[in-house]
């Protein structure tokens, strides 16, 4: 669980690191609101621990700021109080804080209510990833998906970087099923997702949009680099071995279709549909390969 300390004391500020960091908490400071909203932008914290008065604003205007600016996750706030407060409870609650603590901090009550606020954190990480994530097989889902990569897209387009973005289908995965069971269609699923995860970086997005249907986004990425990678991917996914229950083993092709940003795309939107183009076509030209959209010749001999 991540800590941002907020207080215009640098003794205070120093003294909170050190008994948190007791506690095993990870913390980083800040020393006005302003800049509290600047680290919370940049990093991902789970609890903000902020003193009612700040030089730059209150510490329930900053309440207010973080509450709008949070986003989906829900930030754990903390208002530290003088210890003379003895009204206005209702108030700091309604401005958005989920727990106050009075000046000077009692450690062992700290310590006992940073404990009830880390179940809390929990609990909303379980849900932000059962929310965003499929189960089967822990690629984002659907949603999530077009919404990382719209963003991705907006990223791109302001920094002119390129982007380039894979869609890929398992071929003849009826017959997997038919002949094998359902579950084992599950397994061989989740097989063709590892095997794409070992292909790619850590930045790159992968979701599934459908079934067996999956879409790769990879930032940073010329299509000479992603067609490499593409190709990377249906040869290791070609040579996984998927081991049956029943005993044996399967394995499974898949066919993708890979676009990239170009200067007239004006969302995300086109991208993926000319890789599904593009994923179509390497269907009816005979599966287990990798087709481009627009049709243009990528050298092989360039692929990273
Ligand atoms: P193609 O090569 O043209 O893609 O042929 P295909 O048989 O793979 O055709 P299609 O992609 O349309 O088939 C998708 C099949 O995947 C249909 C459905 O029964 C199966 N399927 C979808 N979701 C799941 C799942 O979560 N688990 C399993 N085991 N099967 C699934
Ligand atoms: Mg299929
Ligand atoms: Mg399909």
């Amino acid at each position: 669980m991540r800590i941002l300390i907020v207080d215009d004391s640098p003794r205070h500020l120093t003294m909170m690191m050190y008994e948190l960091g007791k506690l095993g908490y990870a913390t980083s400071v800040a020393e006005t609101g302003t800049a509290a909203m600047e680290a919370v932008a940049q990093e991902r914290f789970d609890v903000v621990m902020a003193d009612i008065r700040l030089a730059d604003m209150s510490g329930l205007e900053l309440c207010w700021h973080l509450r709008t600016a949070q986003g989906l996750r829900h930030l754990y706030l903390i208002l530290m109080i003088p210890g003379s407060m003895t009204e206005q409870f209702h108030e700091l609650v309604e401005a958005g804080a989920d727990e106050f603590l009075r000046k000077p901090l009692d450690w062992k009550w700290t310590a006992a209510r940073l404990l009830a606020a880390s179940r809390v954190v929990a609990m909303q990480r379980d849900l932000e990833r059962l929310a965003t994530t499929d189960a089967l097989t822990g690629a984002l889902n659907r949603r999530r998906f077009l919404e990382r990569a719209a963003e991705e897209y907006t990223r791109s387009r302001r920094y002119d970087r390129p982007l380039s973005v894979v869609m890929l289908d398992i071929d003849h995965f009826k017959r997997v099923n038919d002949s094998h069971g359902h579950a084992a269609g599950d397994d061989a699923i989740r097989a063709t997702v590892r095997a794409c995860r070992e292909s790619l970086r850590s930045s790159d997005l992968i979701g599934r949009l459908g079934g067996e249907e999956f879409a790769i986004v990879m930032p940073e990425t010329p299509p000479i680099n992603a067609y490499g990678v593409a190709q990377r991917v249906r040869e290791r996914i070609a040579a996984t071995a998927v081991r049956l229950e029943a005993g044996g083993e399967l394995r499974v092709t898949v066919s993708l279709g890979l676009s990239w940003l170009n200067a007239t795309d004006r969302s995300f939107d086109p991208l993926l549909a000319r890789a599904d183009a593009a994923l179509y076509r390497a269907k009816n030209t005979g599966r287990n390969r990798v087709e481009v959209e627009p049709q243009v010749t990528l050298s092989r001999s360039l692929a990273g």
